[in-house]
């Protein structure tokens, strides 16, 4: 398919924000790409399914070299269109298409083609890198008119700015596939497909099954990374039983990290609860799985808890944050900072989806497969009960342990992946944080000059990200003292979209944990609210934005 027919459903896109009308928009486009499904990652604005998270690794300063490769400028009036438009995809629009007059539909660019060049760019490694990466974009700038050109700049950026997001994809897919006859046949619809999507986190691959009537062909394949069930929180003790029912399984709520690992023919893969891989970071971690989890294959729900060597004590997350991303001297910090391996869960054994088993079934599956030793690998703490006193008591003792509480789960129910239903609830004390996202920053000035240095954090409320403050305190001055501004402003600088005077807009990946005094009614902000007083305690570099509180967890919180 040629791209600018691609580029006309997004300019249909841009020019509303009717969640309804984009829903229609796509759903009318779908019946155009049955052949070549994967053209849905472009409307996603990505050239990769989901559960593949590799980056394009392009920055704005790389986007502003092509577009002046391109278009024959140099990148000085790259840079002053830029100021003046605050958009890269509109500055290539400019000074691109300036240098075509002709129309669209004259264009022999395809999808084909923007898809193969985009996804070689993670796969360039070594000397001259960012050379070839420029190259391959101004390839397609040069078989781009105007339109194409923005939309090319932008998608590299990882910000098409059309609003098309997973609930709006899935009710196309939904509205063109089935066609539903009224509202019940609809909701039904809309949750046989999400149910799909959370297995395969490739809105393509569910496309294409949906379009042919074979979703039920979707199963758990162990080597791919699949959403991992979530858990809303209970008021009490009382409110867990009600929610997850009498008796119910009550377990340590460790505090770490999630980490779905999966064994297939010998090969062992780690992913994060955003499906990042992680296998290289902890080869610890492989090896005591190799030796103590038995069967052909598995995917097994653990939380990656850390320890002090010398102590035995317990660490919190923050203390074994940074091995997530660590790329290089790996063992060195596999030394530093261990890990034990907490197993609360199975999904797949031997070449069976156990999604459906109860999870009471699920945990004697654990109780055999794994063996268990100290500091190594171990399973959730665990007591059975339907007795309030009983439960208060091993709360305590969790907390006493260092851990953040109890999870209470539903003993006879299925584990549906991504779903954050009340199968599990958990159990923490009161404690006057969030997890959110940052969504734009400010450049400091004086003594900070150079860093970002305030930092707008958002919630999310349906789809649509709010923002519930500014924050900038909690980062430190001198790197030597932990997390920095120098720290952060480099990592926001590689995600940058848009800048206006000091003020920049960021995609919305980083999240951080904050701690605030008090909520307050604010119309300042996006979401209707602030916190006052806000504070950064922490990087989550195990989440993204799907994981951050909503703005109804914020209004409860006032
Ligand atoms: P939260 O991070 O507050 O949303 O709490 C849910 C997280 O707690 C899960 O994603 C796990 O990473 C973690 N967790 C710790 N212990 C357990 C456990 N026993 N069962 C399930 N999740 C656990």
């Amino acid at each position: 398919m040629k791209y600018s027919k691609v580029c006309e459903v997004y300019e249909k896109l841009e020019s509303t924000s009717k969640g309804l009308e984009k829903t229609k928009i796509i759903a009318d486009f779908l019946e155009k790409i049955e052949k070549e499904p994967e053209i849905i990652y472009l409307l996603q604005g990505k050239v990769f399914p989901d559960y593949d998270k590799r980056e394009l690794g392009m920055s704005q300063k790389l986007v502003i070299k092509a577009i002046a490769k391109a278009s024959g400028e140099n990148n000085e009036k790259v840079v002053k269109s830029f100021r003046k438009t605050g958009d890269l995809g509109k500055t290539a629009e400019e000074l691109i298409g300036k240098k075509k007059q002709s129309s669209l539909s004259q264009s022999s660019l395809t999808t084909e083609k923007v898809i193969k060049n985009l996804q070689k760019l993670p796969e360039l490694e070594g000397k001259g890198t960012v050379g070839r990466k420029i190259d391959l974009i101004v390839e397609l700038f040069h078989s781009a008119k105007d339109k194409e050109a923005k939309y090319i700049a932008r998608t590299v950026l990882g910000d098409l700015k059309v609003g098309v997001g997973s609930g709006i994809l899935r009710d196309a897919i939904v509205q063109h596939c089935f066609k539903p006859k009224n509202i019940k046949d609809k909701k039904e619809k809309i949750e046989i497909v999400q149910e799909a999507y959370d297995k395969s986190a490739d809105w393509a691959e569910i496309f294409n099954k949906a379009c042919k009537g074979r979703l039920k062909e979707i199963h758990l394949k162990p080597g791919k990374a699949v959403k991992v069930m979530l858990f809303p929180k209970a008021k009490d003790i009382d409110d867990a039983f009600r929610i997850v029912g009498k008796p119910a399984a009550f377990e340590y709520k460790y505090d770490g990290f999630r980490m779905m690992i999966s064994m297939s023919g010998g090969k062992i893969s780690i992913f994060t609860r955003r499906l990042d891989n992680v296998t290289k970071q902890f080869p610890d971690v492989v090896g005591v799985v190799k030796k103590h989890v038995h069967g052909k294959s598995f995917m097994i729900d653990c939380e990656a808890v850390g320890y002090d060597r010398k102590t035995k004590a317990y660490q919190p997350f923050q203390a074994i944050s940074q091995r997530i991303k660590r790329k290089y001297h790996i063992e060195e910090l596999v030394k530093k900072l261990p890990i034990e391996l907490v197993v609360f869960d199975v999904v797949y054994y031997n070449e069976k989806s156990y999604l459906s088993e109860p999870f009471k079934e699920r945990r004697k599956l654990i109780e055999k497969i794994v063996k268990q030793e100290k500091y190594k690998i171990t399973l959730a703490d665990q007591i059975v009960s339907d007795d309030e006193k009983e439960v208060e008591k091993f709360m305590d003792k969790a907390l006493e342990e260092g851990q953040e509480g109890l999870m209470a789960k539903n003993l006879k129910a299925p584990y549906k992946p991504g779903a954050r239903i009340g199968y599990g609830v958990k159990l923490k004390p009161e404690s006057n944080e969030f997890d959110l996202v940052i969504t734009g920053a400010e450049w400091g000035t004086g003594k900070r000059a150079g860093w970002l240095t305030s930092f707008d954090i958002s919630c999310r409320d349906d789809g649509e990200l709010k923002e519930v403050g500014k924050v900038s305190t909690g980062l430190k001055e001198k790197e030597s003292e932990g997390l920095s501004f120098k720290q952060m402003t480099k990592k926001l600088k590689k995600i940058i979209t848009k800048e206006h005077g000091r003020h920049v807009s960021v995609r919305p990946e980083i999240v951080v944990t904050v701690l605030y005094q008090n909520i307050q009614k604010s119309p300042s902000y996006s979401s209707g609210y602030a916190l006052r007083f806000p504070r950064i305690k922490m990087l989550r570099p195990d989440r993204d934005k799907s994981d951050i509180a909503t703005l109804s967890e914020i209004k409860k919180a006032m």
